[in-house]
């Protein structure tokens, strides 16, 4: 691992005091076109968003918002029974078109993630590496499908569950036994009195991680298996 270079070239007034510990890293695209747009948004004072931290395509690492300020990049969202999750994380923008775009994150953009992560992984103690999409998953499908969470791992030196494939359909008993699992594990806002609607969104937010390629299919034993895997090994 290399130290990141860190600017500090641009700053957001967009944040408050912090009213938690640092415990989680949350992931974001900014679902614009250049660093430029996605800079302009994050400083607005009218749009009262921002994050600790903005990559530029070119692999560049921004400093924002400082560490020890609340940036507000998570909105109304929650892991486990965790709110106010902007207290609690440190927010990473990642310069991307969007999930609809298919837009790939650059190379130099993963390193420096990579770099960024390992540096506060050092200093803080940080228990949770999601995805927008995760803690917010009716509203947020970013950092996407196409964010390649696996390999982030392997180069974190975290370890990944491997798949374990059983293209079985699951039944509505293990339907519901699945939705607990996610509840289980972290997802917010599972609804189990009524299994099947309303939970769409929160299936899709944990196939975009874990089993991107199995997004949008109809649920088999393979995201059941998935589920309880990272359980039973308590991966985050
Ligand atoms: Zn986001």
């Amino acid at each position: 691992m290399s130290q990141p270079i860190i600017s500090n070239k641009f700053k957001s007034e967009n944040y408050d005091q912090r009213k938690f510990n640092i415990s989680m890293i949350i992931l974001h695209y900014t679902e614009t076109k250049t660093f430029e747009e996605a800079l302009h948004l994050l400083t607005s004072k009218k749009r009262k968003v921002s994050s600790h931290f903005l990559i530029d395509k070119n692999g560049d690492i921004f400093n924002i918002v400082n560490l020890d300020k609340r940036a507000w990049h998570a909105g109304e969202s929650m892991w486990k029974n965790y709110q106010d999750i902007n207290s609690r994380s440190i927010g990473i923008e990642i310069v991307n078109s969007g999930e609809k775009v298919k837009e790939k994150f650059t190379n130099k953009q993963i390193i420096s993630i990579t770099n960024l992560i390992i540096k506060l992984m050092q200093k803080y103690k940080i228990k949770y590496i999601l995805g927008h999409s995760d803690i917010a998953p009716k509203r947020k499908i970013d950092p996407g499908v196409f964010f390649p969470w696996k390999l982030l791992y392997k180069k974190l030196g975290l370890s990944w569950v491997p798949d374990r494939v059983n293209n079985q359909k699951i039944d509505k008993s293990n339907f519901l036994i699945f939705l607990k699992r996610l509840k289980e594990f972290g997802y917010p806002y599972i609804n189990i009195q009524n299994p099947d609607k309303q939970n769409h969104q929160i299936i899709d937010a944990f196939h975009r991680k874990y089993l991107p390629k199995l997004l949008n299919k109809k649920l088999t034993h393979t995201s059941l298996n998935k589920i309880n895997d990272l359980i039973k090994n308590k991966k985050c």
